[in-house]
């Protein structure tokens, strides 16, 4: 059965109307949704009878359930949810001093064989519906709603390559931006893409403030081609040509991505070519440490060799951050949580 998460508000309003209800109902089910936050329809005391009836017969509230939760100890918790088809998707809540921040799955698996990565281990077997991503994220707001604590930040960076599953993804992000959602600002939810060139294209005109990430990882073709497939389609020549075009049609700051991994891109003359590769542009770049996976032989850079890249790049001209790591003793990794339940 479809769940209400599904729709965004709009999407909402006009199947209330085409349903013979009036439009106003759309608004107090979205405020029973979304602000009072309940899980089932039964709860929306002032909803009549007959439309409770309606929308017990042909929706859910929420798809998933949740199945295991890991709690690091420095407080990032990795969730997994099992939806109503039996797959499993994994969220990662990550407390920053500016805020809470939840990475969210967008797809069953994913086909991009990024070849760090846990998700990649497992193929895509679907696409997440936008609703499915919107139960992820009020799954864990309603555990911080027992704290008094709200989700400031999402980005959509977990399993999954986002804009493979562009419309859902949008939708998504509509119906957790709206005020009669959640209401969590745009620039506070950011698209993670690994650069489907062609869709970067599209997101460009969506005149949208969401934000845009890439996720880089390597400063040349050739050891792009090696470690992220995607390139051998798109290679660093388009990329940054449709990320120009982005930035010249939206007032936005870029962030590009890169996942320090030892011996593999994290020399100076890596960091040389990174920062030739970007200057220029208006973006900065978000040193991640890697959250090492058994199943390949990556490790991540030791602090010596990060800092020195950091550095690198500041020398350069290059604005950056390097990522404190996060859970690192339970599998934060993406797609580690969830490999592990289904090889059990
Ligand atoms: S890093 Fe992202 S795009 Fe690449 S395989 Fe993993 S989930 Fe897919």
């Amino acid at each position: 059965m479809k769940t209400i998460y599904d729709y965004t508000y709009a999407q909402f309003e006009e199947l209330m109307l085409a349903q013979n209800y009036k439009k106003f109902r759309a608004n107090q089910i979205f405020a029973w949704l979304y602000k009072k936050r309940v899980t089932t329809f039964d709860q929306m005391s002032d909803i009549s009878k007959d439309t409770i009836e309606w929308l017990n017969s042909n929706y859910t509230v929420s798809p998933l359930t949740i199945v295991d939760k890991q709690v690091s100890e420095d407080k990032t918790c990795k969730y997994l949810f099992k939806l109503s088809d039996g797959s499993l998707v994994e969220s990662v809540l990550m407390h920053f001093d500016y805020g809470k921040s939840l990475c969210v799955t967008s797809q069953i698996g994913c086909n991009m064989g990024c070849k760090f990565c846990a998700s990649g281990l497992l193929k895509k077997k679907r696409d997440c519906t936008s609703g499915e991503m919107v139960a992820q994220v009020m799954a864990v707001q309603k555990e911080l709603d027992l704290d008094g604590e709200r989700l400031s930040h999402v980005v959509i960076m977990g399993t999954g390559e986002p804009f493979d599953n562009y419309d859902n993804v949008l939708g998504f992000c509509n119906t957790i931006n709206h005020d009669k959602g959640l209401a969590i600002g745009a620039r506070h939810i950011t698209i993670s893409t690994c650069g489907l060139v062609d869709k970067i294209l599209r997101f460009s005109k969506e005149n949208v403030q969401y934000n845009l990430a890439i996720s880089l990882h390597a400063p040349t073709d050739e050891l792009r081609s090696q470690i992220m497939p995607v390139n051998q389609s798109f290679n660093l020549n388009k990329l940054m040509g449709a990320l120009n075009t982005y930035l010249k049609e939206n007032n936005r700051r870029l962030t590009f991505e890169y996942i320090l991994l030892k011996d593999v891109n994290d020399s100076q003359a890596m960091a040389i070519k990174l920062a030739q590769l970007i200057r220029g542009m208006n973006a900065y770049v978000n040193l991640i440490p890697y959250n090492e996976v058994d199943e390949n032989g990556y490790k991540t850079s030791n602090m010596k060799t990060a800092m020195k890249f950091y550095d690198t790049l500041m020398k350069n001209g290059i604005k950056c951050t390097l990522r404190a790591k996060h859970g690192d003793d339970i599998d934060a990794a993406c797609g580690q949580l969830r490999a592990k339940h289904e090889r059990n």
